[in-house]
């Protein structure tokens, strides 16, 4: 018999996770069943080296770098830890007298906290401000680059927008006075083509998770041109010691599948074609919805929407059984705080509780579609009369 408690949700939370794909998940249970260090020097190690040198190249191949230029961490929360606080140490190090950072408001905490914690060690924090539609005001982060700046830091993609960011502008103006670019391009990964060359980016982070790879492992691209960052670990000699520790093989092997499945599926339209399906559908249904990114660019499968007199989490709660989706604010020590992001986009506390965000995957089919339809506009007429 089926009941609601064995009815699967419709998963539509991809800014937050995407689901495993089942290559990347075969692969990875394939290589589990084998040992091997890929230090060792015997044919296990050897087997377990290739494996992971495999993956690096299909990674490296996936933003146009080279394989030597791909250093794998526990996933892009490390990576952005690398590339700032190591660039930083880095110039304290060669004796490189910038000292300033600028990174723009809507960056993941994985960005903004390693580089607010620089303070101490002499460095300010420029932060850039978007529009009200999320993107990067370039003429503002333009004005605050100036010849101190050591390091600027925008992120390919927003997690909780979709929009994404001018990352070629952004370079132009780093250059002209010789900063470096990191790009955090975790929710890029897979979901638009990211060349690291034709974005003129010096290091960039990556996350197989975002793009139906495994949890627990990323990557940081380091430009050959430019200085490595100064490690935040010491042990070993494992990526030549600036990410020293024993490669986990079946999870950057599960990287390596779900970077391939990536790059042969680019130019994939029907995410694009099932998040507007969703959006009209709403609309049909009288549903008061407003994309809150206007006609910014976004990648494709992504909806981040405000629903007219909705509260988002109440929205989420009700539906929690038929369809799981995020929404712009968060209960942190029992309160409810509206999202860094969505304050720097100058919502109000009361539009930010509107806000539910969507990101449909590639696993997601109409008949998903539909019954999410469904569910959102039964659910907010549902709340819509109950006014006490
Ligand atoms: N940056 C962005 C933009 C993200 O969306 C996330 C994940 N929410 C991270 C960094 C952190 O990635 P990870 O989970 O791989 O540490």
């Amino acid at each position: 018999m089926t009941t609601i408690d064995n009815i699967k949700p419709v998963y539509l939370d991809g800014f937050s996770t995407l689901p495993l794909a089942p290559e990347a998940r075969d692969k990875m249970f394939q290589v589990w069943e084998e040992p091997g260090n890929a230090g060792s020097p015997h044919s296990a190690g050897e087997a377990a080296a290739r494996l992971v040198g495999d993956a690096r190249d299909i990674v490296a191949d996936l933003i146009g770098a080279t394989q030597s230029e791909v250093f794998f961490t526990s996933g892009a929360t490390e990576a952005n830890n690398l590339a700032i606080l190591g660039v930083a140490r880095d110039a304290l190090r060669s004796g490189d007298k910038r000292r300033r950072i600028v990174v723009s408001a809507v960056e993941h905490k994985s960005v903004l906290e390693p580089a607010k914690s620089l303070v101490e060690l002499g460095f300010s924090v420029c932060v850039a401000p978007v529009d009200t539609a999320g993107r990067l005001d370039i003429d503002n982060f333009a004005a605050l680059v100036d010849q101190d700046t050591l390091l600027v830091s925008i992120m390919t993609v927003n997690n909780e927008t979709g929009v994404i960011q001018p990352i070629s502008r952004v370079s132009a103006i780093a250059r002209e006075v010789g900063a470096f670019v990191h790009s955090d391009g975790a929710q890029a990964l897979g979901k638009i083509a990211v060349d690291v060359l034709s974005l003129d980016v010096d290091y960039m982070s990556l996350s197989a998770h975002k793009c139906y790879g495994p949890m627990g492992v990323g990557a940081l691209y380091i430009s050959a041109g430019a200085p490595k960052p100064t490690p935040l670990t010491f042990g070993g000699a494992q990526q030549s010691a600036i990410r020293p520790g024993t490669e986990p093989v079946p999870l950057i092997a599960g990287f390596g599948e779900a970077a391939k499945l990536a790059s042969s599926r680019s130019g994939d339209s029907t995410l694009e074609g099932r998040a507007g399906r969703l959006f009209e559908g709403l609309i049909e249904r009288q549903v008061k919805a407003q994309r809150i990114t206007g006609s910014h660019p976004v990648v494709p499968g992504s909806l981040a929407i405000s629903i007219d007199g909705v509260d988002a989490d109440a929205l989420c709660a009700l539906l929690a059984r038929s369809v799981q989706m995020s929404t712009g604010s968060a209960c942190t020590s029992g309160q409810i705080k509206i999202s860094h992001v969505l304050e720097s986009m100058s919502f109000s506390e009361k539009r930010a509780r509107e806000v539910v965000r969507i990101l449909v995957n590639r696993y997601t089919t109409d008949p998903e579609i539909d019954a999410t339809i469904e569910a959102i506009s039964a659910g907010v007429q549902r709340l819509k009369s109950c006014i006490w």
